[in-house]
């Protein structure tokens, strides 16, 4: 089987939008639908036809486009079962442990609650892709908006278990910001540095700093690095459990001024 093609693009103001292609098929896939008129031109633009919108959580920001999208298109539409009710035009609710396919590849899903109750991620092994909405971001994470902070770092580590080289796609272009918030906890992670640098110079050429890779995230996102030593240090939390490190990070990060 070929690979898949991807587009991404931003949409509004810095959400992305994902598009995935099987040539053999035609099948085509949007992940999330943050804005109808955007993913719309872009089908346009590359003459695809779309087959299956697939919802990460309930946010305005990852729906709006849904019921439009929908009706003009027909899509198949994917979504988390409990978050069904508040999104709507739901055809397939599903949890963690169900098994759906897009054009003839696996699609597993992964209940990662935290930033919403009902957030699920969507992996898919054979491509080593996963889509992980507003849980995991490029060098930082969501906000705990419903969930509790052991709900969301069990979430991260639930994610940060998958296959070290998947490629990760995730809601937002916040990498810049994140990465300053990371580097004022994690500065003398040498892996951090050199990829700050790297951020930076995409961003100044309006390039997007996505997809990363789980092994990128585990030696340079704080957020998964609730457990080295520098940054427990950095806290002052040396002899603290994880999720109480983590916890304490995603409070700094709210009120970090960058
Ligand atoms: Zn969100
Ligand atoms: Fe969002």
């Amino acid at each position: 089987m070929a690979n898949l093609s991807i587009h991404q693009f931003i949409c509004r103001s810095d959400n992305f939008g994902v598009l995935l292609h099987d040539a053999e098929t035609g099948a085509t896939a949007a992940i999330d639908a943050p804005d109808e008129a955007a993913i719309s031109a872009e089908l346009a633009r590359l003459g695809w036809h779309l087959t299956d919108i697939l919802i990460t959580h309930h946010h305005l920001d990852h729906v709006e486009g849904l019921p439009g999208l929908k009706a003009t298109y027909g899509a198949r539409v994917v979504g988390p079962k409990a978050e069904a009710g508040k999104i709507g035009h739901i055809d397939i609710a599903v949890e963690e442990g169900d098994a759906i396919s897009f054009a003839g590849r696996a699609v597993e899903v992964l209940d990662v609650p935290g930033h919403t109750l009902g957030h699920i991620a969507l992996h898919l092994p054979e491509e080593k892709l996963a889509f992980v909405g507003d849980t995991l971001f490029a060098l930082g994470c969501g906000r705990i908006l419903e969930g509790a902070p052991r709900q969301m770092w069990t979430s991260l580590v639930k994610i940060a278990g998958l296959p070290g080289d998947t490629s990760v796609y995730c809601g937002h272009e916040y990498t810049l910001s994140n990465g300053r918030f990371a580097l004022s906890v994690d500065g003398d992670n040498e892996a951090l540095i050199e990829r700050m640098k790297e951020v930076e110079a995409l961003r100044a050429a309006d390039k997007p700093t996505l997809p990363t890779t789980i092994a990128e995230e585990i030696a340079t996102n704080p957020f998964l690095r609730a457990s080295a030593a520098a940054v427990k240090q950095r806290l002052g939390m040396a002899s603290a459990a994880e999720v109480d490190v983590f916890a304490r990070l995603r409070q700094m990060k709210n009120d970090f001024k960058g």
